[in-house]
């Protein structure tokens, strides 16, 4: 196992309720058959890149991975190593070698990632193409209007909009011009990053029941489970049983909080509708897709998206996503956040979705030359 530092700028800085991101990064995790050719079947390629407030620091993953090297010797390493990362403490040192040993195994047996991690998941057949949502950020009216239209124009069917950092009259104006805009066709999110207390968010489930938003993300602060179940029943109506035109609860999707409770607090406490999964934060594409398949069982929606990652963990996720049947939107249009990559996107953003790769593995010879 070879580990190669990396460190990638942002267009521009990114806000967020852990304060601001400016650069991300990591580490390529490669693993290799060497002499004895029985380590691993093939060659493998991960990515750990660690983000504070959702992985662990960037130094506690690289000692976590040096660590597996020191103690693994030729064929160990591909069995246990991977048990001895613990993904509650070092999720990103895990994602990296986990995805590195999948890939090796997709490789060996000619077949992609995708359909690598669906078998083992007991998955059907893995989809050729994944949807993914444009992200609009916070900008007056008008602004996000304008950025509604221009992603409509480039053939995304599904916006997600920042709210939370403006009054919520100013938030609710914007999203219902968004809504006239682009008409009841366009599958609209709303992401507060856990900006609004209990009442704001009461009152902002009220008022937006009428715009049919796919789902408002992260209400509240992420440990208020409770919170977040509770709002999952707010209609329009004051009271639903006295008015039959009361529009339907807004769905409550959660991300923060799956990082502060973990996938199945979330899952158990009923709190919320869909839930966004980090293949990176939850320490690996296996147990990402894991994660999807028990929140599917427990009626909740999987959506899958990044950590702002390099290629190699984005490409993965978009792996990830389409082994999940029938998966909504996903998150996956972080690669245009930042200003260069370790090589080019093998699944580029088109038409508001991306190709999954054929492989073998990740995506066959496409990261083959990387430094
Ligand atoms: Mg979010």
């Amino acid at each position: 196992m070879r580990l190669r530092p990396f460190s990638l700028g942002l267009t521009t800085p990114l806000e967020t309720a852990r304060g601001p991101i400016e650069r991300r990064e990591g580490f390529l995790v490669s693993v290799d058959p060497g002499a004895d050719g029985e380590s691993v079947p093939a060659p493998g390629l991960g990515e750990a890149t660690s983000l504070p407030g959702w992985t662990e620091s960037r130094s506690a993953c690289e000692t976590a991975l040096n660590g597996v090297t020191a103690e693994a010797d030729g064929s160990e390493l591909v069995t246990d190593a991977v048990s001895r990362l613990d993904p509650a403490e070092t999720p990103a040192a895990r994602h990296g070698l986990a995805l590195a040993l999948a890939d090796a195994a997709a490789r060996d047996a000619g077949r992609s990632l995708t359909e690598h991690l669906a078998e083992n998941e007991g998955l059907p057949t893995p989809a050729e193409t994944v949807s993914v949502n444009a992200t609009i950020g916070d900008g007056n009216r008008d602004a996000t209007v304008t950025a509604a239209e221009n992603a409509i124009e480039e053939g995304f069917t599904c916006l997600k909009i920042k709210v939370g950092a403006r009054a919520l009259d100013a938030d609710v104006e914007r999203l219902r011009a968004v809504r006239r805009a682009v008409g009841d066709g366009v599958a609209l999110r709303a992401d507060a990053n856990g900006a609004w207390d209990r009442e704001t968010a009461r009152e902002a489930a009220e008022r937006l029941a009428p715009l049919g938003l796919a789902y408002l993300e992260q209400p509240l602060p992420a440990d208020d489970l409770d919170g977040a179940a509770a709002l999952r029943t707010v209609g329009s109506g004051v009271d639903p049983g006295a008015d039959t035109d009361a529009d339907p609860p807004v769905p409550i999707a959660l991300d923060e909080s799956l990082a502060s409770n973990g996938v199945d607090a979330v899952l158990d406490a009923g709190a919320a509708d869909a839930v966004v999964l980090k293949p990176m934060a939850l320490g690996g594409p296996d147990r990402a897709l894991a994660a999807a398949t028990r929140a599917r069982e427990a009626g909740v929606e999987p959506v899958v998206t990044t950590t702002i990652d390099a290629v190699v963990a984005r490409t993965a996720a978009v792996h990830v996503a389409a082994a999940i049947p029938e998966v909504t939107p996903c998150g996956l249009a972080t690669g245009s956040l930042l200003d260069a990559d370790l090589a080019p996107d093998p699944c580029p953003v088109s038409d508001g979705a991306v190709a999954v790769p054929t492989g073998p593995g990740l995506a066959g010879d496409a990261f083959d030359d990387l430094p």
